[in-house]
């Protein structure tokens, strides 16, 4: 991956533009409260204050090519603790969906792969997530479905299944359809992705 500390800088300014015009981003004075509070850097490359910044510089490639953005849960405690009310979780889910949009190769495939599959079945399921549905499909969707057969890892994933149900952790059922499911689509097909793509999932990277 681009490295932007020991790299030269070529700045390419229109995702910032494009970043500022959606956000309060340029307010950020990189007073690092965000990084501070994110549980979740010690598995990212950059905090998340230096995310912001490398995208006001235009660092697209650095950005969009980041783990940062795919390892985020979009806990949303740097939204909260911001004093300048930037929502750095939804910037990140941004530049999730430009990464893909962008076809930038994700450094981490697997949640990649994870956070489209998840979004497409919102969209299948009406507008609300469905466990079981979310779990065949990302099984399918990673492979290897014959040899974990074949090895048996399949059958205790499903052992697992069931206990997670029996206790209640999982509903194995599909969840009731919404009654703004068309609202729900609409707001899919604004997107991106969904915008490119007639079928969910068309843009998967292995
Ligand atoms: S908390 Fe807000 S102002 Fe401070 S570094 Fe993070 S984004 Fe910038
Ligand atoms: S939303 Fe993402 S970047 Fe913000 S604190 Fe949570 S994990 Fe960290």
């Amino acid at each position: 991956m681009l490295n932007p500390f020991k790299e030269p800088l070529e700045p390419s300014f229109s995702l910032a533009e494009r970043l500022a015009g959606l956000t309060s981003v340029s307010a950020c004075y990189q007073c690092k409260k965000c990084s501070s509070g994110c549980p979740l850097t010690f598995a990212m490359d950059f905090p998340p204050d230096q995310v912001i910044r490398l995208a006001l510089l235009g660092q697209d490639a650095a950005v969009l090519g980041c783990r940062t953005i795919w390892v985020c849960s979009g806990c949303e405690t740097c939204t909260t603790r911001c004093p300048n009310q930037i929502d750095i979780a939804g910037v990140m889910d941004w530049l999730k969906e430009e990464a893909i949009f962008s076809g930038q190769a994700s450094p981490q495939p697997g949640v990649t792969r994870f956070h489209q599959t998840f979004l497409d079945t919102v969209l299948m399921a009406g507008g609300r997530l469905s466990e079981p549905l979310l779990l065949g499909l990302y099984q399918w969707r990673r492979g290897g479905t014959l040899e974990k057969l074949k090895s048996g890892a399949l059958m205790a994933d499903l052992r697992m299944a069931w206990e997670l149900a029996r206790r209640r952790r999982l509903v194995p059922r599909l969840p009731h359809r919404l009654k703004g499911v068309e609202e729900i689509k609409a707001m899919f097909k604004k997107s991106h992705f969904y915008e490119k793509n007639e079928k969910p999932g068309t843009q998967e990277k292995p």
